[in-house]
């Protein structure tokens, strides 16, 4: 991975003006843990507790995933987190269209200069940013392993669902253990 083009993309995305979100945002989240990582999880956008820090994945919804990472053998600093969309849409509401195109570009730059060999999407937004073939629901792609030309990726639910639905926690478990063994077994 080239360090100083990930530093300049950083750079770029911390003070970007795109959409409106800017207006908003306290932070740009622009993601955590090892870009050279193999493995990296891509969810949704912020929320208010990422927001504040400026970190992915440390509020309650990211307290669950660590749970299921430990449980299956990952170590968060070891992986690489990002979002689809890097600043916090107002009350949680769903990214737009406009917002979605606006911010995809930094997210194609990441995966095009980190290069991971493994993807797991949280969430439809993530799936819709990287799955080219369309899909009506989650429920339809989870737990596949979809080649991507040099990237496998994975998709489950968001940690936020298992929230609103805990019984979706068995099967978020069962993927990243999918997840787990594809790596260990390559
Ligand atoms: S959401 Fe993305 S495109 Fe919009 S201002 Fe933030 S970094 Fe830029």
């Amino acid at each position: 991975m080239n360090e100083n083009l990930w530093k300049e993309l950083e750079h770029f995305a911390l003070g970007c003006t795109a959409c409106e979100l800017c207006k908003t945002r306290k932070n740009v989240v622009f993601g955590s843990g090892d870009p050279f990582s193999r493995l990296w999880l891509i969810g949704e956008a912020p929320g208010s507790t990422e927001d504040e820090k400026g970190l992915p994945f440390v509020g309650q919804a990211g307290s669950l995933l660590d749970g299921f990472l430990t449980k299956n053998g990952f170590k968060r600093d070891s992986l690489f987190i990002t979002n689809v969309i890097k600043c916090r849409p107002p009350n949680n509401a769903d990214p737009t269209d406009e917002q979605k195109d606006q911010c995809f570009p930094i997210l194609t730059a990441q995966l095009s200069i980190g290069k991971p060999k493994y993807v797991l999407a949280l969430g439809r937004h993530a799936a819709e940013a990287l799955v080219p073939r369309p899909f009506k629901s989650i429920k339809e792609i989870r737990g596949q392993i979809i080649q991507l030309d040099e990237v496998k990726v994975v998709v489950t639910y968001h940690p936020a669902a298992v929230l609103r639905n805990p019984r979706l926690g068995e099967i978020v478990d069962h993927d990243i253990q999918m997840m787990s063994k594809l790596i260990a077994g390559e």
